[in-house]
């Protein structure tokens, strides 16, 4: 049965209003239509944001408390949908459904992150700021807010930002990809079902035509994205000319630094994992191995645990690595090992020639390693965003951190090493946002905020955590006397 997906705007579930009917194939097999969907028009989305605009003034004016309380139960209704979930994920991007499961955990974290928000956003109180004069400082949330997201995790990403923005008492739009957009709107069904009033929290369905609406709308305040390196660019130039507060996280290319001293097992599970988990369709993806010295003795293990990778059927719970998410997208992979190839890049394994049984037509790339490449190669440079590694070389960890400097990303960064000068020195120099130590993937923690450095990010203010809070907040100060303005002291005193 084909599913179709609506907007939801102040509450009322409807199709986007553009004629077009698009379809969202299995990625697993490759012929499934599993979803339909209209695109919002640009009139669709600004009936969505007179609804946010409407609903604002009382969910700013429900108390944090009741506020967080909706979203306990918005937590228990998640969990209780795990498995739901974590199905639609896997069906419409092609992740395994383990591997599903755990990127909504993640964004659980964030539901439980953001229902503290009543300790998180407490402000200030200076008693006799002058004598009988109070001073104090608090934070009120902005208005109507939106958010673009990522084909990737179209679970995690939208919780990055609703849970908080909510709490904060900000009213909600969010715009998912149009390449996985039914995760979402099971997502925000639940969030619907736990008690989010009508048009607190609104969905519009579609491409660039709808996000750049809501980035340019005069009642939208800020805007939180997550997105490839040139779109987030372009949210975040358009949406601050346009007078608003601006997150977005863009694209990465993310090395892993290895030690002739590095645990030779646990570093090559970790290569592995953070290669080729999620297809190396994950912003924390690492796509070059740089190995120092010696340890360039690991690069045969690496080669034969990347082989021995199990390519397959997503519902197979032994299956390790599922499809790419579009035929586009698998094309566009396929292009970037021929460039590998032309570059002079040594393919030492080629995953184009993989096939699952049974699912011929779904979007696979196998694993696949290049060897000898440098840093001026368009493989090294670029994101591929599929399960290709790049090898390369460096005498030491001084030269192995300064060809990882060089490029223009700088989402993350991971070493392995029993050294903690080495990792010390690595932590210091190396210029990404997230760094991992002995840990191939370092992945956003709710309570922690997330995003990158140089063009992996726009933006002051990163992703969750206390800087989401920031984010979705703004703050007014007061400077307080009472008894008929007779202060004991004036403020403006010597
Ligand atoms: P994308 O940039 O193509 O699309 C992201 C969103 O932007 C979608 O909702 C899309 O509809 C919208 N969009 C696309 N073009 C637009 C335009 N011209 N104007 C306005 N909106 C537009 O990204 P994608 O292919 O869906 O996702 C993969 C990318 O996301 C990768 O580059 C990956 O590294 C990045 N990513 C980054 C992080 C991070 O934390 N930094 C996390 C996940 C994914």
């Amino acid at each position: 049965m084909v599913r179709k997906i609506q907007n939801l705007i102040g509450g009322e579930w409807i199709s986007g209003s553009q004629a077009e009917v698009h379809q969202i194939i299995n990625p697993n097999n490759g012929v499934t239509t599993e979803y339909e969907l209209n695109y919002s028009t640009e009139e669709d989305v600004d009936k969505a944001v007179a609804v946010a605009k409407e609903a604002f003034p009382a969910w700013r004016n429900t108390s944090v408390v009741k506020r967080c309380r909706i979203l306990f139960h918005v937590k228990e209704l998640l969990e209780q949908s795990m498995d739901e979930l974590a199905e639609t994920l896997s069906r419409e991007n092609g992740k395994t459904v383990g591997e599903a499961a755990g990127s909504i955990r993640r964004g659980i974290e964030v539901v439980e992150f953001a229902a503290g928000m009543p300790s998180l956003s407490k402000g200030d109180f200076i008693e006799n700021i002058a004598g009988e004069v109070d001073g104090y400082i608090y934070r009120e949330p902005l208005g109507v807010v939106v958010g673009g997201c990522p084909f990737n995790f179209p679970g995690m990403i939208p919780m990055w930002m609703i849970p908080v923005a909510l709490a904060c008492g900000n009213t909600f739009i969010l715009k998912p990809s149009e390449k996985c957009p039914a995760t979402a709107t099971k997502l925000v069904e639940i969030f619907k079902a736990g008690g989010i009033p009508d048009g607190v929290l609104n969905l519009v369905q579609g491409d660039a035509v709808a996000f750049n609406r809501l980035i340019t709308h005069k009642d939208v305040k800020a805007i939180s994205f997550v997105g490839s390196t040139p779109v987030a660019k372009h949210v975040w130039e358009t949406g601050t000319s346009h007078g608003k507060r601006v997150q977005a996280l863009g694209g990465a290319k993310n090395y892993i630094i290895v030690m002739p001293d590095a645990s030779p097992k646990e570093t090559v599970n970790a290569i592995i994992g953070s290669s080729y988990g999620c297809a190396g369709e994950r912003c924390m993806a690492s796509s070059i191995l740089l190995l120092v010295g010696e340890a360039e003795k690991l690069l045969n293990q690496v080669v034969e645990a990347a082989k021995n990778i199990k390519v397959g059927d997503v519902a197979d719970s032994s299956t390790q690595m599922g499809p790419l998410v579009t035929p586009e997208h698998k094309e566009r992979v396929l292009e970037y090992i021929k460039i590998g190839v032309n570059e002079g890049a040594n393919l030492i394994l080629d995953g184009r020639e993989v096939t699952v049984e049974g699912k011929e037509k779904g979007n696979f790339v196998g694993p696949t390693i290049f060897d000898n490449v440098n840093v001026d190669m368009r493989i090294a440079k670029e994101e591929i965003f599929g399960p290709v590694l790049s090898v390369m070389r460096a005498t030491n960890l001084g030269e192995a951190i300064e060809m990882a400097n060089t490029s223009l990303f700088g989402n993350g960064g991971s070493i392995f090493t029993e050294s903690g000068t080495a990792a010390r020195e690595f932590r210091t120099k190396v210029e990404c946002g997230m760094l991992g130590i002995n840990t191939g993937v370092p992945a956003p923690m709710a309570f922690f905020s997330f995003g990158g450095h140089k063009n992996s990010f726009f933006g002051d203010l990163r992703a969750h955590g206390p800087d989401g809070v920031e984010f979705y907040t703004k703050k007014k100060a007061i400077i307080e006397q009472w008894n008929g303005g007779k202060a004991s002291e004036s403020i403006w005193g010597k």
